[in-house]
């Protein structure tokens, strides 16, 4: 089965083919460079850019892997959550496609592919716990089967990547600049007793980025003395100060993840499994730190490889491939499911399974 994906959700745009599980290749437009004149997404510009670039990486794509649009077997789509005029572009591009070809078509929540992307490079195993730590979202799953979320515990507020972002741009860091963060952390000295570890004097498995936020915004202000170029785009130009704070801020995030995570494990005592996904997923020391952790435990990781954990379509057309293979798809009336429109978390149950 030859399956397309195509990602359009936030700021990428991207299309890929899978083939019998196998990734055939994959395209990808980033509008990272329009959005950072602005410090952020912003969701008009980024529905035009997304129209612009859709059709030519198609024609792309299907070029380069050496296949006609006619062998398309399924379509396949991420129908939320994200900006609503960005879906829109993919998911009217992906129906037109599915109609005009005869092909079966079905929308993805993005953020199940996201955590499903892995399984191009290393074997899945169900049942495992998911950890979701993306640009918008925060989200701890136990994952019964490619088709089969239930949310464990979710942010309440900002997510792990948006707390980067944000404590980037006070830091006068390039946005996005959770990934310089990362990089300025490895040759700075973290202090424990910095910044709170946020949320965890509770029951729960949910997670409240914004005081942390709050707290670094003081310390920044009281105490670094921010002279150093902005937009700050590589290592070596950061002072020793500004290394450490970044050092602080991380291990405050990545200590906060990994107690809930270990939390949930606890609570789901016949999981062995871990997997990891989403762009803070790249990072340095909570991958260690999980890895860490789960050997402890007995049991194992799964972190898929930077690329595939920011946006990108590989992990749609592999998502939509594993879903239409268990029968799943969509008709055509599907609608798209942008970001604060509460639906339930099993929303792609109601596919039709023939
Ligand atoms: P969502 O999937 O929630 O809609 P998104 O897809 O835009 O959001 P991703 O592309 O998965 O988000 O991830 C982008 C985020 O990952 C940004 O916030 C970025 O700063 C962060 N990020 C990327 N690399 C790292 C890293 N090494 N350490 C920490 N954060 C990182
Ligand atoms: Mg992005
Ligand atoms: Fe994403």
């Amino acid at each position: 089965m030859l399956c397309l994906g195509i990602e359009s959700s936030c700021d990428e745009t991207a299309l890929a083919l899978v083939e019998d599980g196998r990734l055939l290749d994959s395209v990808l437009a980033s509008q990272a460079d329009v959005h950072a004149l602005f410090g952020g997404v912003v969701p008009e510009l980024a529905s035009r850019e997304h129209y612009r670039y859709i059709g030519p990486l198609f024609d792309e794509l299907m070029h380069r892997c050496q296949r006609q649009a006619a062998d398309i077997d399924l379509v396949s789509v991420a129908r939320g959550p994200g900006l609503l005029g960005s879906l829109l572009v993919g998911v009217a591009f992906a129906k037109g496609l599915a109609l005009g070809l005869g092909a079966r078509f079905l929308g993805l929540n993005h953020l199940h592919a996201h955590l499903l992307a892995v399984g191009l490079e290393q074997k899945l195993t169900f049942p495992c716990l998911g950890l979701l730590v993306s640009g918008g979202h925060t989200h701890i799953y136990r994952i019964e089967a490619p088709w089969r979320f239930l949310p464990l515990g979710r942010t309440l507020d900002d997510a792990a990547g948006e707390a980067f972002d944000k404590v980037g741009k006070l830091l006068g860091l390039a946005y996005p600049g959770g990934r310089l963060m990362d990089a300025l952390a490895r040759s700075g000295r973290a202090d424990a007793g910095l910044f709170p570890r946020p949320y965890l004097d509770n029951d729960n498995l949910d997670f409240s980025f914004s005081g942390l936020k709050t707290a670094a915004a003081a310390y920044i202000e009281h105490y670094l003395d921010g002279r150093w170029p902005r937009p700050l785009q590589c290592v070596e130009d950061a002072p020793q100060a500004l290394r450490d704070c970044c050092a602080s801020f991380n291990l405050a995030v990545v200590d906060t993840l990994c107690a809930k995570v270990a939390r949930a494990l606890d609570r789901q005592p016949d999981l062995r499994t871990l997997i990891v996904a989403g762009g803070v997923a790249a990072n340095t020391l909570l991958r260690e730190r999980l890895k860490e952790l789960m050997r402890r435990r007995g049991g194992e990781i799964l972190a898929p490889g930077p690329a595939l954990c920011t946006d990108n379509a590989a992990m749609t057309a592999y998502a939509g491939w594993l879903l239409g293979k268990a029968g799943f798809h969509h008709d055509l009336r599907m609608e798209t499911i942008p970001r604060g429109r509460v639906v339930p978390e099993d929303m792609l149950c109601r596919a039709e399974q023939p």
